[in-house]
């Protein structure tokens, strides 16, 4: 059987996104000082989380998260709402439909 990619993965699912207000937002330079051993780039199960070693930072997208929690999970600062991070669902209406359960 062949391996799909996450991204061909991601295809099965369907999203309405709010492109404008991103449900999770984090800091991308003071990454750089992360407490969390950067763990959002291991635990994101649709790779949302790349750091960026050229330009020093991370870079996020909210579009095509699965709304699992891990990244919160494992970010102290995600998860303490410390400045320049935040947590949220997406609003109403709007994120992940799971097609398959
Ligand atoms: S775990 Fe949190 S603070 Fe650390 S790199 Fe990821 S988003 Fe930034
Ligand atoms: S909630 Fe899950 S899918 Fe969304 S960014 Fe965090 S770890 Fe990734």
């Amino acid at each position: 059987m062949t391996r799909k990619s996450v991204d061909e993965l991601l295809a099965t699912t369907r999203f309405e996104t709010d492109e404008h207000n991103a449900h999770i937002v984090i800091d991308p330079q003071a990454c750089r000082t992360c407490p969390s051993d950067r763990a959002c780039v291991t635990s994101c199960p649709a790779q949302r989380y790349v750091w960026d070693e050229a330009a020093d930072q991370m870079r996020f997208d909210h579009v095509g998260c699965l709304e699992c929690g891990n990244c919160r999970l494992v970010c102290e600062r995600l998860r303490l709402g410390a400045e320049g991070y935040s947590w949220n669902y997406p609003a109403t209406g709007a994120g992940v439909s799971y097609r398959q359960g």
